[in-house]
């Protein structure tokens, strides 16, 4: 304990005989240190509540919403095709839509909720299906070199047997193939 006091009082000591100048420059590195930490822990904190959800409910909690804001990347085939989502698409309050970065997907919107689950109590809202016509996006019956296409999908790498019924989630890489 002593010890620990002794090396203390020599730093302060150190920094005590140190020009002005270094103090002043010491002081500001160390603030600028502190601030950026304090802000990465609050932007942090933020995405995570946000990614989560909001939960809420009505004074009986019989009633709840989820309110999130999640993203998730799309790249789209069509008929063989690469299709770029469009920028700025698709209600921004209410359903799924792009913003400026290219095939990222955004909803950030409310959901009614389970109150014992808090999961949203219909995730159509938030299926490949509603992504599409949220977008306008709608397939061809028939592709040119193909009259029977096959929609396939997969999420992070896996394949997905719901297919187009899929319910996206944060942070989910999504290609969707109608080939
Ligand atoms: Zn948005
Ligand atoms: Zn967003």
């Amino acid at each position: 304990m002593a010890k620990k006091k002794a090396l203390h009082r020599r730093i302060i000591h150190r920094f005590h005989k140190r020009p002005l100048w270094q103090k002043i420059t010491i002081a500001s590195v160390i603030g600028v240190v502190l601030a950026f930490l304090g802000y990465s822990v609050f932007t942090y904190k933020t995405s995570t509540q946000e990614t989560e959800g909001f939960f809420t409910c009505n004074k009986e909690v019989t009633v709840c919403e989820i309110s999130q804001h999640i993203h998730a990347n799309l790249d789209l085939t069509v008929c063989g095709k690469e299709i770029k989502l469009e920028k700025e698409e698709g209600n921004t309050t209410t359903a799924q839509h792009t913003h400026k970065e290219e095939n990222r997907l955004h909803w950030h919107s409310r959901l009614p909720a389970d109150p014992k689950t808090r999961l949203p109590l219909d995730t159509t809202p938030l299926t490949l299906v509603s992504t599409l016509s949220d977008l306008g996006i709608a397939f061809p019956p028939n592709c040119p070199t193909n009259r029977n296409p096959k929609t396939s999908v997969s999420v992070n790498g896996l394949p997905q047997s719901s297919g187009l019924q899929y319910v996206w989630k944060d942070g989910d890489q999504i290609v969707v193939e109608y080939n």
